[in-house]
């Protein structure tokens, strides 16, 4: 019998690979091109040039011992401190190799930075709408995951109910801009109220609260939106960065955690996340793909591929009638189902081919996930069944 914990998991696993699958044996049965699959964050744009180059280059020139090879748990020294530099130059910090851990994804640099902090009953704060697996991660340490409530009208991050929510076992707060599900950035006026309430209740508590920002879609905004960088607010921030939508390598697990100088016990924490990421099994971030990413820094993903389909999905189901706010960021619009039980909205939505993702996986129901990572022709094609959609629920006439 497999453990009772697994037992959950396995119950409640998780919506989005469920449709994922989903969308797999409808396209056998109908044709890929019949079906509308909006369910996965998987990018839709090629990795750069770029990076095919540097993996052919890496092979022909590196000694593939060294490659290949077991090295630091933290990762390869040359990669972290190519990565703090970059970090300098472009946001005026001042991070050294001592400050950077790759990891397996942000997935793993968040399993790596819990383990590191989190002791049985510590809770982690995060906001509604959130990506599900947090609760997962804060769970498979015995974390307590707090909820804040969202704030349906702008989606910005409820800090009222936040700082209601702090209490002496905070130790951690989870925080996504760009935001998944909803798009959302967070201006630097939000964040700079964030860390006055975290600074305010780490005294009164007289604890640590670690600010983990967690940031997979950082370079993929649009009209020119600014994401600030946390760790220059809160001096307790821990950064997990992720180059599986930034490169579009979701599948070669690469990024990395960001561990400053300023944390309290940084040294420990620095330490105790190099052991964890051997313990949890990870043992170091895939070695190619480390040197590869310290090749690609200046590489950016085709933004305006994901912009021309937000335009063209925001614009379309607008028209139709259906509310959301329009993204500033990463390539998800979540949208209001037209009936309070969005799971069945979404049963409809299948029925016409087109898959997309319950709110309730982001803790917050009454809302869908359209993941617009995909070709630009699939929201073309997938408009006529929205429409029908818009109609059967009395959106349009
Ligand atoms: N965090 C958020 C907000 C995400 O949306 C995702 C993936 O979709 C992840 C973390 C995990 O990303 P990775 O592939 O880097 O593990």
């Amino acid at each position: 019998m497999i453990a009772k914990k697994m037992q959950n998991y396995v119950k409640n696993s998780s919506a989005i690979r469920a449709m994922f699958e989903e969308g797999k044996k409808m396209a056998a049965m109908y044709g890929a091109e019949n079906v509308y699959d909006f369910s996965l964050g998987n990018p839709n744009v090629p990795a750069p040039a770029a990076v095919k180059k540097a993996i052919t280059d890496l092979l022909e020139e590196e000694d593939s011992l060294v490659l290949h090879g077991y090295m630091s748990n933290s990762g390869y020294e040359d990669v972290r401190q190519a990565i703090a530099e970059s970090l300098n130059s472009r946001f005026g910090t001042a991070f050294g190799v001592q400050n950077i851990v790759m990891t397996v994804g942000a997935a793993g640099g968040l399993n790596v930075i819990l383990k590191t902090l989190l002791n049985p009953g510590d809770e982690v704060i995060a906001f509604a709408p959130f990506f599900g697996e947090y609760r997962s991660y804060t769970d498979n340490y015995d974390g307590v995951l707090v909820v804040v409530p969202p704030d349906t009208q702008t989606f910005q991050p409820n800090l009222e109910e936040f700082a209601r929510r702090i209490t002496d076992k905070t130790r951690a707060v989870i925080v996504n801009s760009p935001n998944n599900p909803t798009g959302v950035v967070y201006s630097e006026d939000t964040i700079r109220r964030m860390a006055a309430i975290l600074e305010e209740k780490e005294k009164a508590f007289g604890t640590d609260i670690y600010l983990i920002s967690d940031e997979p879609y950082r370079e993929l905004v649009y009209d020119g939106a600014q994401v600030p960088y946390l760790t220059k607010y809160y001096h307790n921030t821990i950064v997990g960065y992720s180059y599986s939508k930034s490169l579009s390598l979701p599948g070669e697990r690469i990024g990395y955690l960001v561990l400053p100088d300023e944390l309290t016990d940084a040294q420990d924490i620095q330490s105790a996340a190099n052991v964890a990421t051997r313990i949890l099994g990870f043992v170091n971030a895939p070695s190619l793909m480390q040197k590869v990413a310290a090749r690609c820094l200046k590489e950016e993903t085709d933004v305006s591929y994901y912009d021309r389909n937000r335009e063209a999905l925001y614009g379309g189901l607008v028209k139709l009638g259906f509310s959301c706010i329009k993204p500033q960021g990463a390539f998800y619009l979540f949208v209001k189902s037209p009936v309070e039980d969005e799971a069945a909205f979404c049963a409809k939505a299948k029925e016409e081919h087109i898959l997309i993702v319950p709110g309730s996986s982001f803790a917050c129901p009454g809302y869908v996930r359209i993941a617009y990572c995909v070709a630009y022709e699939t929201i073309v094609n997938a408009m006529p069944g929205f429409e029908r959609l818009a109609r059967s629920y009395g959106l349009v006439k």
